[in-house]
């Protein structure tokens, strides 16, 4: 019998090949995708089941890509020689409201985390969907809105089930496995399958937050920016540049105008909110404020999914200095671009920036704010003209030579080289060498046992 006919008896009719019904919806993802279909998809439920998945594709020869929430924008999948490890069955959350500790399975999503732990007025800080995979977002940073109160998402990763390249299960923390933890922290899904993980819990018992539309000038651009990065712990933000779409939850009115799209969240006490929030509120007339007490899960509502199925096209870097000609040159790229197009804002500061750069493998927490651009497209054949933009744009705004690895959309080794600066890349490389030395979970943001070449 060969290794995956093994593996289907093992996993009684969750082993799927390319020829099964609904493969195609099984191997659908957030975005569009342009690759080979994989050589077979492992719909996995235990820690068991992992280690039988990943022992039967070494012994098939396949490499293993895993599949949680489904959002990366790299499209993680693997082609003809290698196997999908869909862990969205490890979907288990437990919270524990005495210890301040929540653990969660490798394929459960922010959103179920958020509102288990919301029913014991606790949370742990994501991003802005709660569809995104905990696994997905914790391995690569994770930056949202409880960032600047609680840190990143890696800052909150307490500990980690990890079935490593060779089938063996261990616990990585600071006292097990110190070099794995480090590495999971910021390093990817290059290190073996996290099949649970322990996170630190804070007290959240309702946030005040929600949608402030201005419209956009440099001048309000940088002071948004730089009021964030002012306010205390509490306020953390996202700002968004756009040309509106024709979205319900905006005005008919803006549709088709330039806005700035401020998403604000405070998390500090409720009696201070209108404090906090007075310097954005002070930026000039709203369009649409609806800023209000909500529940911290409530704010995890992501973009609006489009119609159709997009490629994205995402650059990301970061900025120290965000002045009002560096907000004048993005609001010229975003609202002259032919395509939708939009600039994304991350004041970083607080706790992320309290934290030793290299406590961690997310290697950009000394930066003031984290900016990407965007140019998703559900045309195929407008994908080149989209990068070109998003990349004359990032060049422009100087967002080069540095990344965050969960927004890029590219994953060529110069990017890696740019989600992994300073000496970090050598550190992930030694730690890979140790516990995948054959590069078994290639897949993602591939930091490879060895150098690979130039820009490698
Ligand atoms: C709509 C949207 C909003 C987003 N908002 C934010 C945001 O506000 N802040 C932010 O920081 N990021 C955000 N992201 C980016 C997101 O964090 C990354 O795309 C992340 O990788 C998604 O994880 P996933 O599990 O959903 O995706 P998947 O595509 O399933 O996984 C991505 C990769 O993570 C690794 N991985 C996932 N689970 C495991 C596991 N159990 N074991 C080992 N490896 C694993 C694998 O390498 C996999 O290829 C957003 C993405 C989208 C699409």
């Amino acid at each position: 019998m060969t290794a995956l006919a093994h593996l289907e008896r093992a996993l009684t009719g969750r082993l799927h090949r390319p020829d099964a019904d609904g493969f195609a919806e099984l191997t659908a993802r957030e975005f569009a995708a342009l690759d080979d279909p994989p050589a077979a998809v492992a719909q996995v439920r235990t820690t068991a089941e992992v280690v039988a998945a990943v022992r039967g594709a070494r012994e098939a020869g396949l490499s293993v890509a895993v599949r949680s929430g489904g959002h990366s924008y790299a499209h993680h999948s693997a082609g003809p020689r290698g196997l999908v490890l869909d862990v969205r069955g490890l979907d288990s959350v437990s919270i524990d409201p005495d210890a301040l500790v929540g653990h969660a399975g490798g394929g459960a999503t922010a959103g179920a985390y958020s509102r288990a732990a919301g029913e014991h007025g606790l949370a742990t800080g994501f991003g802005d969907a709660g569809t995104v995979g905990v696994a997905g977002i914790a391995l690569g940073g994770g930056i949202g809105f409880l960032s600047r109160r609680d840190g990143l998402t890696v800052d909150n990763v307490l500990a980690a089930e990890v079935v490593l390249a060779d089938g063996s299960v261990v616990t990585a923390d600071p006292e097990h496995h110190p070099d794995l933890f480090w590495a999971l922290r910021g390093g990817g899904g290059n290190f073996g399958v996290v099949t649970s993980l322990t996170l630190r819990l804070h007290p959240t018992s309702a946030v005040t937050g929600g949608m402030l539309v201005l419209e956009p000038t440099p001048e309000r651009l940088a002071a948004a920016n730089q009021a964030v990065l002012d306010a205390a712990d509490g306020l953390s933000a996202m700002i968004n540049l756009l040309v509106a779409p024709p979205a319900p939850f905006l005005p008919e009115s803006l549709h088709g105008r330039p806005i700035m799209l401020v998403l604000v969240c405070w998390s500090g006490p409720e009696a201070d909110a209108a404090e906090a929030l007075a310097p954005l509120r002070a930026l000039g007339q709203p369009l649409v404020d609806d800023i209000g007490p909500r529940a911290y899960a409530d704010m995890l509502q992501g973009p609006p999914r489009s119609p159709q199925p997009l490629h994205p096209v995402m650059r990301t870097g970061f900025t120290d200095r965000l002045d009002e000609q560096w907000a004048a040159t993005a609001i010229e790229a975003v609202t002259t671009a032919r395509t939708f197009t939009a600039l994304n804002l991350r004041p970083m500061g607080g706790a992320i920036a309290r934290v030793p750069v290299d406590a961690t493998a997310f290697a950009h927490r000394h930066h003031a704010v984290m900016a990407s651009v965007a140019a998703p497209t559900p045309d195929v054949t407008a994908l080149p003209t989209a990068q070109a933009w998003a990349d004359a744009t990032a060049g422009s705004l100087g967002l080069v030579g540095a990344g965050y690895m969960n927004f890029m959309s590219e994953r060529t080794a110069d990017d890696v080289v740019a989600a992994y600066p300073g000496g970090i890349l050598e550190r992930l490389r030694e730690v890979k060498r140790t516990y995948d030395p054959g590069n078994v979970f290639r897949y993602n943001h591939n930091v490879t046992p060895a150098p690979a070449g130039p820009g490698g």
